[in-house]
Formats: C-alpha cells, structure tokens, sequence
C-alpha cells in the first residue's frame, strides 16, 4: 500500500488564449486559461509544490527583449489574491515550509515561483535540466520556446535531485497505456510519470492515494480533458508552436485519451483546464 497524501490545485494567475488553441473544435474566442499547481502535505515529508504557476518574477523576467516577446504573445493576469506566497499563508504556510518543488517542465507559466522557495529541494527529469542549462547563452532561443532563464534560483544545480534517478515503480494495471514511473521520495506516494512531447523531458505526477483518490498531473501534456477524452487535438498551429516533439506529443495525448474514457475515477489534471479543475474541486 503506498501512503496517503493530502492534495489540493491553487490556481496561481493564469493568461487569456483562443479556446481552438487547447480544443480545435473550440470556438474562435479568447478564453482564460488559468496556471494551476498542485498542493501537497505528505506525512513524513512536509509541504510539497509540483509547479509554482506564475509569480511577479514573470513580469520582471519579461520585462526586455528578447524576453518581453513572450510576455506579448501571452498577456498574463495575477492579482494579488492569486498570489501563491499570498494563498499559502492564508492556509498558514511559510515559504521555507515548502520542502520540495517537482518541477513538471520549464516553461516559464510552471516554474516562475521557483525563487520565492529557497529551502525547497528541486525534482525534475535529467533530460529537462540538461536542456534548460543548454539555453543558458541562448536568450532568444530560450524566449520563443517558453523559457525564462532568468526565473532560475543562483543555485538550482545545487538543489536539484534527478526523477530518473530514482528507483523504477510499476504503475497499477488500470493506469494502462502508462505502465512505470519513478518513486519520487521511495514510499510509492508520489510517483513521476515522464510525459514526452510536450517540452524536453516533461514530468506528470501519479499520486496513488490522494486521501482515498488516484491523481493523475499531466501539466500540459493536453489542455482540454473533454477534447482530449473525445480524441480531438489542440489547433495544429499551437500544437506545431508548442511541442517539442508533435509524435510524441500525440502519442502522448492518445495515451491520455485512453485512460480518461476507461478510468473515470482518475482525477486527471492538467496545468492549464478549468473545467477538470472545477470538477475536481466539487467532487471534494
Ligand atoms: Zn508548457
């Protein structure tokens, strides 16, 4: 039996975006997307993020060029009450409580907060680090495919412990097409799922238990539960601007889409879709 965590998503500013980009039977319409990240209170570890969704070192990351690029292809809302450091507190939560940060890949909109955690351990996939590193001398690369270098603690090498270095964890049988992860802190509570396509070496997170309920984070492997449930990609051009590897990104999606029309009972969450969110949050 692997342990229960308690688990909840905060929505952490979010950003507007026709509604055919996640859904290409969506309508032509801006529509919000909000920036979620996961809450965690593990028994023995502590407070756990997986993201930090936007925070104010957004919009000073983007304030120049090539950077502010980004911030113009993507007008981004976060009022104060919206805030992660501001939400925490109110659930009584210090920075310095948050013992570690999985970090799910490295666009900017999933690892803005990063500096505000200074005592947190980092966990992310090699191959994501190895990326983010190699962007380092190259500012405009870096900004038109989502990332930020700038939103990097100093000394993120120091902290980071690698999801694949951990030890290999078979996934229960009705998490079919996903079949193994990773056993993020050894007691089968929280498992890394590597979700290809989407960005190098992005990183979903099973939680077996979430009080009594599987979890599954998928962060941007798709936009839209319904549409990715119905078998409809996002709009070619987002899928073609925003992935790394469109195969694998399909591959990916087709997988997801398998699961959330056979397993209802998993709670799949992406990053970035109100309606799964909502519907979580009334089921609680
Ligand atoms: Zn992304």
């Amino acid at each position: 039996m692997s342990r229960s965590v308690s688990f909840t998503m905060l929505r952490v500013g979010g950003c507007r975006q026709l509604q055919c980009m996640a859904d290409r039977g969506g309508r032509w319409a801006s529509t919000d997307f909000p920036a979620l990240c996961g809450l965690i209170r593990h028994p023995d570890a502590g407070w756990i993020l997986y993201d930090t969704g936007y925070a104010e070192h957004f919009f000073k990351a983007t304030q120049a060029l090539p950077e502010r690029l980004y911030r113009h292809a993507v007008p981004v809302q976060l009022p104060v009450q919206e805030q992660l450091l501001v939400q925490l507190q109110a659930l009584g939560i210090g920075a310095d409580d948050i013992r570690v940060v999985i970090i799910s890949h490295f666009h900017g909109d999933h690892i803005a907060g990063l500096r505000d955690f200074p005592q947190a351990s980092l966990i992310a996939m090699s191959t994501g680090r190895r990326h983010i590193e190699s962007l380092r001398s190259h500012s405009l690369r870096a900004a038109l495919s989502g990332h930020l270098l700038a939103l990097l603690p100093d000394n993120f090498g120091d902290r980071m412990t690698l999801a694949d270095g951990c030890r290999v964890h078979a996934l229960p049988a009705w998490m079919m097409p996903f079949t193994q992860g990773y056993d993020l802190l050894g007691d089968g509570s929280l498992i890394g799922v590597p979700l290809p396509g989407h960005s190098v070496g992005q990183l979903g997170l099973f939680i077996p238990d979430a009080l009594g309920r599987p979890v599954f984070l998928v962060a941007d492997a798709c936009w839209s539960v319904p549409a990715c449930g119905a078998g409809r990609l996002p709009a070619a051009a987002a899928l073609w601007f925003t992935s790394h590897n469109v195969e694998q990104y399909r591959q990916t999606y087709s997988d997801l889409g398998v699961l959330i029309r056979r397993e209802p009972a998993v709670a799949i969450l992406p990053s970035h879709c109100t309606h799964a969110w909502e519907a979580f949050n009334n089921e609680q």
